[in-house]
C-alpha cells in the first residue's frame, strides 16, 4: 500500500486548500496542520473515507477519531444531549486545542467513533484546518499524521516520512505551535472527566468547574483487554525505536546515574541549558512546560534520526502544561521510570 499514492506536497493557499477539499469531497485523505499536531482528515460522514485514515495509519479499529469543526454551531450537527458545562467550555476554549467526548449523531458511522455511541469534537484554531473545513462543507475525522505507535508528527517533513506513498496530499503549514494533542475531556454528571491532557490543563479547566476526574489512564498503564474510557491511551503510542527511560532526579544524580553505566548507543534527552561532559549524544527539549511541548515529538524523532539505541530523558514538571508531556512520555517510555 505504501507506493499507493504520488503524495503531493500543498501550500496554504486559497487554491491549493481547494484542492484539498476537493480530494476529501472525492473520499481522500489529506494530511493537514493544526496548532496542536499534523492531522490526517478526511470527511467524518463518509466511512469508506474514515476506513483510509485507519488503513494509511495502520490504527486498531477500536480507536476513536476526534472529528473537526469549523465553527461553533456545526457541534449540533454531529453531538447530541450537549450539557450546560460543555458550553462553557465552547465558549471559553473554542477555537483552541480541546476536544469533548459528547454522545452522537447517526450522521458519524461507527466507523469514526471505533464503535463508540460517543464522538470526540474540537474546533481546532489553526486558520488553515478551519479554513480546509470550512470549504470542503464537511466535518473532518483527523488523528495523528503518524504510524500508528509512532511520535505524532508537528511539521509536515515528519508527515511525509511516515505517511509517503499512503496518502495523496499534505498540506505544510509550517511548524506546530502546541506541539501536543488536545486535551479530551469526558461529562459525568456535573463533572468533566479528564481522558487525556494537553495544551488546555486542569488549572485552565479549574475556571469552570473545580470538580475534575482525573482518568486512571493519564498516568497509569492500562491492560490492553481493560475497558477504558479513551481507548487511545492503551496502545503503545509515541515510541521512538529506542528504548525511552525516564530518570526521576535532580540534573547531578541524572549526569552521574547516566555517565556510570554508559554504553555504545546511548543518549541523553535534557532540558535547555544542561551540559553533560563526555561525548554522549544530546537532544534538548525544551526548558518550560509550552517548550517542551512543543519538542517532545521533535525530540523523540531526533533520537532515532542519531541512531540512538537507549535514551535517558529528564523527567518533566507535571503541572499545566506539563502534564502532556509527562503523559506522552510515559507511553514513548512503555512506563519506564527510574527513580533516584
Ligand atoms: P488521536 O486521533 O491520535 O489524537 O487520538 C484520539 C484519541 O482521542 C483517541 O485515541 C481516544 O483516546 C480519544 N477519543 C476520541 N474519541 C473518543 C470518544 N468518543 N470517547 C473517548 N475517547 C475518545
Ligand atoms: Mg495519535
Amino acid at each position: 500500500m505504501s507506493d499507493m499514492y504520488n503524495t503531493r506536497m500543498l501550500s496554504p493557499s486559497d487554491e491549493d486548500i481547494a484542492f484539498a477539499a476537493d480530494l476529501i469531497c472525492k473520499g481522500e485523505v489529506v494530511g493537514m496542520p493544526t496548532e496542536t499536531v499534523y492531522g490526517l482528515a478526511a470527511d467524518a460522514t463518509n466511512p469508506c473515507a474514515v476506513k483510509k485514515i485507519f488503513e494509511a495509519k495502520g490504527r486498531p479499529s477500536d480507536n476513536p477519531l476526534i472529528v473537526h469543526i469549523s465553527e461553533k454551531d456545526m457541534l449540533s450537527d454531529i453531538a447530541c444531549e450537549i450539557p450546560a458545562l460543555a458550553l462553557k467550555c465552547a465558549q471559553m476554549f473554542w477555537p483552541g486545542p480541546l476536544t469533548m467526548v459528547l454522545p452522537k449523531k447517526a450522521v458519524i458511522p461507527s466507523v469514526t467513533s471505533g464503535g463508540l455511541d460517543t464522538v470526540g469534537v474540537r474546533l481546532p484554531s489553526d486558520e488553515t484546518a478551519r479554513h480546509l473545513i470550512s470549504k470542503s462543507g464537511k466535518p473532518l475525522a483527523a488523528p495523528s499524521a503518524n504510524l500508528s505507535g509512532s511520535p505524532s508528527p508537528t511539521n509536515a517533513k515528519y508527515v511525509l516520512d511516515d505517511m509517503n506513498g499512503r496518502i495523496p496530499a499534505i498540506i505544510d503549514g509550517g511548524e506546530c505551535g502546541v506541539g501536543v494533542e488536545s486535551t479530551v475531556i469526558s461529562f459525568q454528571d456535573d463533572a468533566i472527566r479528564l481522558l487525556r491532557p494537553g495544551y488546555i490543563s486542569v488549572e485552565m479547566l479549574h475556571e469552570i468547574t473545580e470538580n475534575i476526574i482525573i482518568d486512571k489512564g493519564v498516568l497509569e498503564q492500562l491492560a490492553l483487554n481493560a475497558k477504558v474510557s479513551s481507548p487511545g491511551m492503551k496502545y503503545k503510542h509515541y515510541s521512538p525505536k529506542a528504548e525511552i527511560y525516564i530518570i526521576k532526579s535532580s540534573f547531578e544524580d541524572f549526569r552521574e546515574y547516566v555517565l556510570s553505566d554508559y554504553k555504545q548507543g546511548d543518549a541523553v534527552m535534557i532540558f535547555d541549558g544542561e551540559e553533560i561532559d563526555g561525548d554522549i549524544p544530546i537532544v534538548y527539549y525544551g526548558n518550560t512546560s509550552e517548550r517542551q511541548a512543543q519538542r517532545i515529538f521533535s525530540a523523540l524523532r531526533e533520537c532515532d534520526e542519531i541512531g540512538a539505541r537507549r535514551v535517558f530523558a529528564r523527567c518533566p514538571e507535571t503541572s499545566g502544561v506539563g502534564l502532556a508531556v509527562y503523559n506522552r512520555l510515559l507511553r514513548a517510555a512503555a512506563f519506564r521510570v527510574i527513580e533516584i
